[in-house]
């Protein structure tokens, strides 16, 4: 578990190439100078953990390429103390970008086996402003609701409803919507029945998956 200078001048590396690709929030760009993202994969990716990749973690899924991890972070417009949750644990690394940036995270996995393993990990690095839960995270999490942001990590057919009403008003809702590849869509809670939607640019995520894995 060592974060050494090397690591560091790597991240300085990235953070210009997130610069370059229009992440211009300083305060994003300082949270991936703060988070070693090398701790969230393989040990095999370790040379690799600082370029603008997608890498497997086990379990048919994969880490977020740190520019979709800044983009949607960006598109959540982040204040300190926001609650927020995560759909898709995954590796744990969004979750961290978004912890070091001041919210309460509460982040859902449906897999069992990453939600064992990035739990660990998290409590490991120091994270006390992020809790983990082994849930579908197509329902949400009603008995922590409402939250000031709902960012999912994973590709969806269409915007589920559970999440919605679990938004405060004024909220914000992050979510990339498609089969094979998606749009990503920011959905702003307007009052308890009116929404505004806006469509973004094109990504491609792993599927949101319905029920519990665990195995
Ligand atoms: N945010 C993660 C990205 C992981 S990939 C990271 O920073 O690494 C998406 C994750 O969503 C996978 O781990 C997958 O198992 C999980 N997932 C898919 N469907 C889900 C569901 N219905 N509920 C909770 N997690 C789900």
């Amino acid at each position: 578990m060592k974060d050494t200078y090397r690591h560091k001048g790597m991240r300085k590396r990235l953070i210009d190439t997130l610069h370059q690709k229009g992440i211009r929030d300083e305060r994003i760009l300082q949270a991936f100078d703060s988070v070693p993202r090398h701790l969230f994969l393989d040990k095999a990716f370790e040379e690799w953990a600082y370029t603008d990749k997608a890498f497997p973690i086990g379990n048919k899924q994969t880490i977020s390429q740190p520019f979709t991890v800044a983009y949607q972070t960006d598109l959540l417009e982040i204040r300190r103390r926001d609650k927020v949750l995560e759909i898709g644990t995954g590796s744990g690394f969004q979750a961290a970008i978004l912890a070091t940036l001041g919210t309460r995270v509460f982040t859902v996995e449906r897999q069992e086996p990453l939600y064992k393993k990035t739990g660990t990990l998290l409590k490991k690095l120091g994270f006390k402003n992020i809790r983990t839960f082994l849930k579908d995270g197509m329902d949400g999490l009603p008995e922590h609701a409402p939250f000031d942001k709902i960012i999912v990590t994973a590709a969806a057919n269409e915007i589920p409803t559970a999440l919605l009403s679990q938004l405060q008003i004024g909220g914000i809702l992050i979510i990339p919507i498609g089969k094979e590849r998606q749009q990503m869509c920011k959905i702003i809670k307007q009052s308890e029945r009116q929404y505004k939607r806006i469509y973004l640019d094109y990504f491609k995520f792993v599927p949101l998956l319905k029920g519990l894995n665990k195995s």
